[in-house]
């Protein structure tokens, strides 16, 4: 009796899991956009145990976090009253209550992400952390599940190559000739960076025999491999991604966002295709992600008519007033320019625009009121970036001085540059989880004394009390060249240590080093309201749980802010925009849970 109770509970629950995974499939392919439980009731009030909603509302300068224990949601999608205790809900409202287990936080933005790429990578092969053997593995099953891919007009893309796992050598298009079955396909495969393509000799022949020399501010290191300003060689043949394309590329790429807490993004480099699609994602109530864009031209490194399609959304879904422009490559590829050569190459690697002409479109997009974010690794190319930024500012005296100017990346700067991003106001604009997975690479490429003085600056670009004007920090991850959990940015900027190094090795343990890791409260800003000062998003609250702020929240399973939580280890249980449930990362677990416990009973 007891056995076939015991084999009953384990059908159902293999049967409820089934259905449960059957509906996710459906509503993946019906609905762009997985929803999880019933709809929330957009004015409940909203309460976690006491003091457990962290609200992001205390001063700069406060060690101390502010916290509340209850809140309001309306139905147009923002905060209403916030509450320190729960006995100051006023009785009326109680049968309200939606119980919240666990601690509550602003919602986490990433403050530069790659959203179509992300998505492109969940649709396509994935080559990370793989030798060769494994790549071309990869890409077969890949065939197996997509078999009309390949061709001239529908390419095999993937991403996360790197040489590393290659004994260090490029890659060559005969490499992804070795399997009969390859031979003829047309595939492009990114680099772990997004700095480099390797293709295919169906793709080399479209370049014609022999092949174009590289254009300036590119490099072709074998026959295969295009990196930088050369990659648009390959652009110029590779079929355009149709709307539909992006359209599946984002709806695949967002519920994975929402997943690790995320409820905005800034694009960092959104396409001219791309913002048709967000609109009407946005307009039509599908994005269920703030998306602030930073515009990227047909033309890379452009002043171009996209200024027309500036636009803020009347929900905050999708925005873009801001333009991205790219001044070198990255330090991987050995394309960051720097001011001295590599320690480990003679080159000073390549600013993608010369100084002069890098200045002057910063200064038309300045003109037209926009704002800047310049791509910037070496330090050659964060001194022509505030150089160019310093220009602009003084040509056009009479545009308003909040432009807000950021520097992407902002990652090796000469010491008598740091201090110009606070006289000149420039945002940067850092990814904490480069400076651990750098790490291997960075002192090789960099050499020790450059590394310990000028790269991967953290702590000292955020405001202190001595230096109270500087503009704090916006982080992010730039995902997909990292994961995209703001929680592991967290744990990278807290601890200066690999997220996914388990025994210690990923750890530069040094006063230098260590010196530049931050507090949990501003690692915390830097995910959010950072961001939003980073975007004129501070009137919207981001960031905070604020009255009259955009009802954007995230439940988490451990108190981020306690020093003896491991920030790598906790889960979101719960991701809500605009008081919307978008992720229910309990009921997920409970479902797995379950499974569990039947299965070791058996
Ligand atoms: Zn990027």
């Amino acid at each position: 009796m007891k056995l076939t109770e015991d084999v009953g509970g384990v059908l159902f629950a293999v049967l409820a899991y089934l259905a449960w995974k059957a509906y996710a499939f459906y509503a993946s392919m019906a609905a762009p956009i997985l929803y999880f439980g019933p709809p929330g009731n957009r004015t409940a009030v909203y309460c976690a145990k006491e003091g457990q909603v962290y609200t992001g509302v205390e001063d700069e300068f406060a060690t101390v976090p502010a916290r509340a224990t209850c809140f309001q949601a309306t139905d147009n999608g923002t905060f209403a009253e916030i509450w320190q205790k729960r006995e100051d809900v006023p009785e009326q409202l109680i049968g309200d209550v939606v119980e919240l287990e666990g601690w509550v936080l602003p919602g986490l933005w990433d403050g530069h992400g790659h959203i179509v790429q992300y998505g492109m990578m969940e649709a396509g092969v994935k080559a990370y952390d793989k030798r060769r053997a494994a790549i071309i593995d990869a890409i077969l099953e890949h065939l197996h599940k997509y078999p009309s891919r390949g061709t001239r007009e529908n390419w095999i893309q993937g991403n996360g190559w790197d040489q590393a796992y290659f004994d260090g050598k490029m890659p060559t298009a005969g490499d992804l000739a070795v399997d009969a079955r390859l031979k003829d396909l047309y595939i492009a495969l990114f680099r772990v960076d997004v700095h480099c393509v390797w293709v295919s000799e169906a793709v080399l022949r479209l370049l014609g025999d022999p092949l174009p020399p590289s254009p300036p501010g590119g490099t072709i290191p074998t026959r295969g491999v295009f990196c930088d300003n050369a990659m648009d060689l390959v652009y110029e043949v590779m079929p355009e991604p149709t709307e539909e394309d992006v359209e599946t590329y984002l709806t695949t790429a967002i519920p994975e966002l929402h997943k690790v807490g995320l409820v905005g993004v800034m694009d960092a480099a959104t396409a001219r295709r791309e913002i048709p699609v967000y609109k009407r994602l946005a307009e039509t109530g599908r994005l269920g992600l703030r998306v602030y864009g930073m515009a990227e031209c047909g033309v890379r490194n452009t002043f171009c008519d996209v200024q027309k399609e500036e636009i803020i959304n009347r929900d905050g879904m999708f925005m873009l007033r801001a333009v991205k422009l790219f001044a070198d490559g990255a330090l991987g590829s050995w394309g960051a320019a720097l001011l001295e050569p590599y320690e480990d190459s003679p080159t000073k690697g390549t600013m993608l625009v010369n100084e002069t002409h890098l200045t002057k479109i910063t200064a038309e997009w300045y003109a037209a009121h926009w704002q800047i974010n310049i791509h910037a690794i070496g330090d050659r190319a964060n001194r022509a970036s505030l150089d160019a930024f310093e220009k602009a500012i003084s040509l056009h005296p009479g545009v308003s001085g909040d432009r807000r100017l950021r520097i992407e990346h902002a990652q090796i700067i000469h010491p008598s540059d740091q201090r110009r991003f606070q006289t000149l106001g420039i945002i940067p604009s850092i990814q904490p989880t480069h400076a651990t997975s750098d790490m291997a690479y960075a002192a090789i490429r960099l050499g020790d004394a450059r590394l310990r003085h000028s790269a991967y600056r953290m702590k000292s670009f955020f405001p202190s009390p001595d230096a109270p004007a500087k503009l704090p920090p916006i982080f992010g991850s730039d995902f997909p060249v990292e994961p995209p959990s703001p929680l592991a940015g967290m744990h990278a900027a807290v601890t200066r240590c690999d997220p996914k190094d388990t025994i210690g090795n990923g750890c530069n343990r040094d006063e230098l080093w260590d010196a530049e890791r931050v507090s949990r409260l501003q690692a915390l800003r830097g995910f959010g309201r950072n961001v939003g000062y980073g975007g004129w998003l501070e009137g919207f609250g981001v960031g905070r749980i604020v009255r009259g702020g955009w009802a954007d929240w995230v439940v988490v399973d451990k108190d981020v802010l306690d020093e003896g939580v491991e920030l790598r280890d906790v889960n979101v249980w719960g991701t809500y925009v605009g008081g919307e449930k978008r992720w229910d990362g309990r009921r997920e677990n409970e479902l797995f849970e379950g499974i569990r416990e039947q299965r070791d009973t058996i």
